[in-house]
């Protein structure tokens, strides 16, 4: 249980969370082709019990190495979410996993995460990508017999 928050507090009114989440834990396993998440995940969240759900609100960021998908450059992001806001219901199939008093609310920060990183990294949005090889010059013109003059199809015609 890594981002976890007293149930009955929350009964006082809101908890203000701060920390960060070790990445190895958070990762599981998580794999993209072309985003890696390189620092463990900073969270800044405020948890509110409204009704039969938890409101999480707040900010999380982390850092990212990407590699561009048009030239495949690696490069550096930072991954920003300032309007972080998930609700989750205490029953049901999505309810988080008690100990106690307290409920884990890694995996809704870990789906909202992963959802949120760039599925494809420019590394400049103007990037063109891998330089194109020289297109070998098309030779046909040069060796194809220059076209038959319309004279000369009409002298075919009347032979
Ligand atoms: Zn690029």
């Amino acid at each position: 249980m890594l981002l976890k928050v007293n149930l009955r507090h929350l009964d006082q009114g809101p908890t203000e969370l701060d920390g960060e989440l070790p990445l190895e834990e958070f990762l599981g396993d998580f794999k993209d082709e072309l985003v890696r998440i390189v620092s463990p995940i900073r969270y800044s969240i405020a948890v509110e019990r409204d009704g039969e759900a938890l409101v999480i609100r707040g900010q999380i960021s982390t850092d990212l190495s990407c590699d561009c998908a048009r030239c495949l450059m690696t490069f550096p992001q930072k991954l920003e979410m300032k309007d972080f806001l998930v609700v989750v219901p205490l029953e049901g199939d999505d309810a988080p996993t008690r100990d106690g008093d307290f409920a884990d609310l890694t995996p809704y920060v870990r789906t909202d995460t992963f959802l949120a990183l760039p599925t494809k990294p420019l590394c400049n949005p103007d990037c063109r990508g891998l330089p194109q090889k020289a297109t070998a010059r098309d030779s046909r013109l040069e060796t194809e017999a220059p076209e038959a003059s319309p004279w000369l199809a009409l002298d075919r015609l009347k032979l």
